[in-house]
């Protein structure tokens, strides 16, 4: 495993870390969940995404017994969670969005569910236009300087957003947004590489990425249906499936993928593995967070850096034509 900085900042990422997004408490219970944090650990990894409102804080709370069972030293492994959302069912008005308080009572609950006594990272999941954001810059401080969170940041913020965070915190001697968790893989590049250009050369934003495959698009397992026993085919992910594959852009994204698959048969690797080396090409991702359901695709993906050495610029270009 080889490790980059969190952008400007000091902390070293492992360049592959691993999410519980869809996956913990659904399709991955606390026993196998250990059986993967150990297979991660075994392998360097040493970030674990999660989110109050993944599974309504459930995932936190298998992800807290798996990490305990595993007693490894808290300094050497670092975890999230990210606010917005919420965890309940039905929330309140106060029990969402990223005002002082949800963002305060997000992080005390994300806590007490991960079993720690700090989140090593902390997320705003998305901009909250009722909230102002000198308010939820001013939170996020606050934790900081009590110790309960060491480095926040935004996920899925436009870049002027992120911008006025940052200006907001420089004027206010306040500390800034140090990472962005945003998508990037082969079929979803725009926003990583356009619209937040100038912001990895100005404030050095880290970024952790998400959904390096697409959400298993970019395996290739989709292109002769939906098979049973995956992401799409779960009740409640509905959505998902059209998106992926059923709509309009879900077949153009169909197309897309049906190009890559032959570059991938010509190296000899998978596509899984080919599609999570190529986003460790773009220097300014500091760590891809991977997705699995089970362990061998786990095993899999995180033997994704293999594969850096055949991507050639000459398959570079294709890939990016395809
Ligand atoms: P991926 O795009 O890699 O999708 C992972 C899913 O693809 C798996 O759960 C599995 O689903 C399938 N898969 C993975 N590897 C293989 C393989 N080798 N062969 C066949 N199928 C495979 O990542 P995610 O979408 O899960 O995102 C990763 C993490 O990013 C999340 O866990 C979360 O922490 C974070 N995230 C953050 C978001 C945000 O808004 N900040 C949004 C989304 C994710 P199955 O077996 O069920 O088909």
């Amino acid at each position: 495993m080889e490790y980059r900085n969190l952008g400007r900042s000091g902390l070293k990422l492992s360049e592959l870390s691993f999410g519980s997004w869809v996956t913990f408490n659904k399709q991955v219970d606390a026993g196998l969940a250990e059986k993967m944090f150990g297979t991660c650990l075994d392998a360097g990894v040493n970030f674990f995404d999660n989110a109050e409102g993944y599974e309504r804080g459930q995932s936190e709370i298998v992800m807290g017994k798996a990490l305990r069972a595993l007693s490894r030293p808290r300094d050497s492994y670092c975890v999230s969670s990210k606010v917005f959302f919420g965890s309940h069912e039905n929330p309140k008005p106060t029990q969402i969005g990223l005002s002082r308080k949800h963002v305060t009572d997000a992080c005390h609950d994300a806590l007490k569910r991960l079993q720690v006594d700090y989140l090593d990272l902390f997320f705003c999941h998305r901009a909250d236009p009722e909230t102002p954001i000198g308010e939820t810059v001013w939170a996020m401080h606050n934790l900081i300087t009590q110790g309960k969170i060491l480095y926040w940041g935004t996920s899925e913020w436009s870049a002027g957003e992120i911008t006025e965070a940052y200006e907001f915190a420089l004027a206010n001697n306040l500390t800034p947004p140090s990472m962005e968790q945003p998508q990037y893989n082969l079929l979803d590049r725009e926003r990583f590489e356009i619209e937040y250009a100038p912001l990895y050369q100005k404030y050095g934003l880290g970024t952790t990425t998400w959904s390096p495959l697409a959400s298993g698009a970019l395996t290739g397992k989709y292109l002769t249906g939906i098979p049973q026993d995956s992401r799409a085919a779960l009740p409640g992910y509905e959505w998902l499936k059209k998106h992926m594959v059923e709509s309009d852009r879900g077949q153009e994204r169909m197309a897309r993928v049906r190009t890559l698959q032959p570059i991938a048969e010509e190296l000899g690797v998978s596509l899984s593995k080919l599609a999570i080396a190529w986003c460790l090409l773009n220097k300014n991702v500091s760590t891809v967070i991977l997705g699995a359901s089970r362990l061998e695709q786990l095993e899999e993906n995180l033997g994704a850096r293999e594969v850096l050495p055949l991507l050639t610029e000459e398959i570079q270009q294709r890939l990016h034509n395809s």
